[in-house]
């Protein structure tokens, strides 16, 4: 008999919480909302949470892509609430080889936390993603000449990312999610991001921030996305995930799938970079202390 072999640390399970966006009910992902969730257990997933954007609350925020395919925000929400009828399906259809948590993805305007609470009496979601999507009202992660007005509107590079931040809290405050969906978003078509997010105003923010999440015990969303639209790091970049290591917070990878091809990808390179820092590799599960 030889020497004991010291015992394999066990692979990290595969698991998303923030992901499942589907063409079926979303104008700008694509595929069945059937077909995300299949190929999330042919992958060998543990679990994933299916997390939809929620509808438009009025007719002037409707995305132009929604628009385009002839929704208003009165068929926006038609169609949410087939999506939550029929991702509650499908978590009974797989439920013996995959976790399925359905729920939705937040925004933060102005309106959109009562919007989001209404959504959340009705339809008795597993958890919430809390996402900012955009400031005033203006998309910050479409394209650089929406992004670019939204700096304009905010009054300079320092004051958007303080918005960012003031509208997060408020969601977080109001909201409190389980998830917290890409933490730094704000940061995707800012070239000289690593710099903003050291500005004294805004790293204020960010600590606040986290101390909230982390006083929730909500999960951050390591938002693996980030690398297929160019970002060397994910979501919440790595000094924001220090910041968040030395507090306790929770993470978790999210793929934010928006179709069969995403479900998974990148998933090796996110977790790297999060056993470097120190984070456990045992996920917390969403909805859970
Ligand atoms: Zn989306
Ligand atoms: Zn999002």
């Amino acid at each position: 008999m030889g020497m004991p072999s010291p015992a394999e640390p066990a692979a990290p399970a595969l698991v998303s919480v923030h992901g499942g966006h589907s063409g079926e009910f979303c104008s700008h992902a694509r595929d069945r909302l059937e077909d995300v969730i299949a190929a999330y257990a042919q992958r060998g997933f543990a679990w994933v949470a299916i997390t939809e954007h929620m509808p438009a609350w009025r007719d002037a925020l409707v995305p132009a892509e929604e628009r385009a395919a002839g929704l208003d925000a009165e068929a926006m929400a038609e169609r949410f609430r087939r999506y939550f009828a029929r991702a509650r399906e499908l978590e009974v259809a797989w439920s013996d080889r995959l976790r399925v948590f359905v729920g939705f993805e937040s925004e933060a305007d102005a309106g959109a936390l009562e919007a989001a609470e209404a959504w959340t009496r009705e339809l008795r979601p597993d958890c919430v993603v809390g996402s900012v999507h955009s400031v005033h009202d203006i998309p910050i992660d479409v394209s650089p000449a929406l992004f670019e007005r939204a700096v304009v509107r905010a009054g300079g590079l320092e004051a958007l990312y303080c918005a960012y931040f003031d509208l997060q809290y408020e969601m977080l405050e109001r909201l409190r999610p389980a998830v917290v969906g890409h933490f730094d978003l704000v940061r995707l078509l800012d070239s000289g991001h690593r710099d903003r997010l050291a500005l004294p105003s805004v790293r204020r923010r960010i600590e606040r921030n986290l101390d909230c999440i982390a006083s929730q015990r909500a999960i951050l969303d390591v938002n693996l996305r980030a690398f297929a639209k160019g970002q060397s790091e994910p979501f919440p970049s790595r000094s924001v995930l220090a910041l968040a290591h030395v507090r306790g917070v929770r993470v978790a990878p999210g793929d934010d799938s928006h179709g069969m091809d995403d479900v998974g990808r990148d998933y090796a390179r996110g977790i790297r970079m999060l056993a470097e820092l120190g984070f456990p590799t045992r996920w917390p599960v969403p909805g859970s202390d």
